[in-house]
């Protein structure tokens, strides 16, 4: 059964302190506020280590400290959360979590969990620049880039909502991968989010391997290089067509970085290997993207690069104009990756009763701005009750 529950559920933006919150700053930021108080270096480490290792949120409890310390670092200080507006968990053990900014803007984490373990999908942005016309996220105005401290506070909410604190040793953890999959792109906001990542993996915290980390981007090619060289996490590409002709609409970014551009970028990522592989997401949208021709152009296309495959099966959103691909198209589309010599999973998609599914992430839906992007896609693919978006997904929407 779907369960909700809220917890601190406010309306307008929550309260703040006017305190200096310690959390998202870099390891050399925290030594210069505790510099700043006139404390010794060593007392950041061990801050450091309170914030992130134990997850500790109050100066009070953190007992390696003298206590006139406590004090005065309360004084000043904080370690703070966002709030959570609401929490939901799938019937699929899914779980979301809608998170409130000091702002009142809200961004969406999820939780995907496996038997033993789970990757949180974290959200770099409130909405999306892009336009990308199968993405919920897209069709969202208000925009702005998350903090590097919103971007690790959402770890820190989903790691507090499991109550994995201190930080398990690797191998014993719930919560043991990330995918900046959620709203947003991450590549436009590079600068935060290398920041957050770098005190996620940061060995004394939380310590996550960068190897169990994946960042998926539209294809924001100036900037993959330095990703991989920066932070050396996994890369996944958001590719979705095989020709730039349709590609422009599906994952507009591509007028300005078009395919040869972007399978460049990959051939050269820093750190792709055999062994760690490129993922190419590959959304299944009935009679638009899902011909057997289309996978052997996939296949083409790809050839030499260290690649892998995602396929995910369309989730439909209020309004979208597409449809998901039949279970025959996606089996044939299969097979032929099968056949290339690639072992392509069918993303199976989860939390989709509570809208956690991948491009179901956004608060509102605008519909005469998905009909004018149905228009467009129809011009390409005619609808001739086969081929292309199906009329009746968005009749009546417009
Ligand atoms: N902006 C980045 C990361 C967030 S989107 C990117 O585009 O890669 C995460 C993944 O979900 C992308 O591969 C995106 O194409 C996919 N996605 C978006 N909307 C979807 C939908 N309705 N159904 C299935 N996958 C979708
Ligand atoms: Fe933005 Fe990614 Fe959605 Fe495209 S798929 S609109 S880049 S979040």
């Amino acid at each position: 059964m779907t369960t909700e529950s809220t917890q601190n559920a406010q309306m307008g933006a929550p309260e703040t302190s006017g305190k200096t919150n310690l959390v998202g700053l870099s390891r050399e930021e925290l030594a210069r506020e505790i510099a700043a108080v006139g404390e010794k270096p060593f007392r950041a480490k061990q801050l450091w280590h309170w914030i992130y290792h134990q997850g500790e949120t109050d100066f009070a409890q953190m007992t390696t400290l003298a206590k006139p310390l406590r004090e005065k670092l309360d004084e000043v200080f904080e370690v703070r959360r966002p709030n959570v507006s609401r929490e939901q968990t799938s019937e699929d053990r899914t779980r979301k979590w809608l998170v409130k900014f000091d702002d009142g803007n809200e961004a969406e984490t999820v939780y995907i969990p496996e038997d033993d373990r789970g990757a949180i999908c974290i959200s770099s942005q409130v909405g999306c620049t892009l336009t990308c016309t199968f993405c919920h996220t897209g069709t969202q105005k208000l925009v702005r880039n998350l903090t590097s401290d919103e971007i690790v506070s959402q770890f820190m909410v989903a790691r507090d909502s499991y109550g994995e604190w201190p930080t398990p040793r690797d191998g014993g953890r719930m919560i043991s991968n990330i995918v900046m999959m959620g709203m947003g792109e991450p590549l436009f906001n590079y600068d935060n989010v290398a920041k957050a990542l770098r005190i996620i993996m940061d060995g004394e915290g939380i310590a996550l391997s960068k190897r169990r980390i994946t960042l998926s981007t539209s294809g924001v090619v100036p900037m993959m290089e330095k990703c991989g060289e920066d932070l050396g996490v996994n890369l996944a590409v958001s590719l979705h067509a095989v020709t730039d002709e349709l590609r422009d609409i599906l994952v507009p970014i591509n007028k300005k970085y078009p395919l040869k551009e972007l399978i460049r970028a990959c051939r050269s990522y820093p750190g792709a290997n055999n062994a760690r592989r490129i993922t190419f997401e590959y959304v299944m949208l009935k009679g638009v993207n899902d011909t057997e021709a289309d996978a052997r152009q996939l296949l083409r296309l790809v050839k030499g690069i260290p690649a892998k495959f995602n396929l995910i099966p369309f989730n439909a959103w209020p309004g979208a104009p597409y449809e998901c691909s039949t279970p025959e198209a996606m089996d044939k589309f299969v097979r032929i990756l099968n056949d290339g010599g690639f072992s392509s999973p069918i993303r199976q998609p989860r939390g989709r009763d509570i809208m956690a599914a991948c491009g179901q992430l956004k608060s509102a839906s605008e519909r005469e701005r998905i009909r004018r992007m149905t228009q467009r896609i129809e011009q390409l693919v005619p609808d001739d009750g086969e081929a292309g978006p199906a009329a009746g997904t968005t009749a009546g929407n417009g």
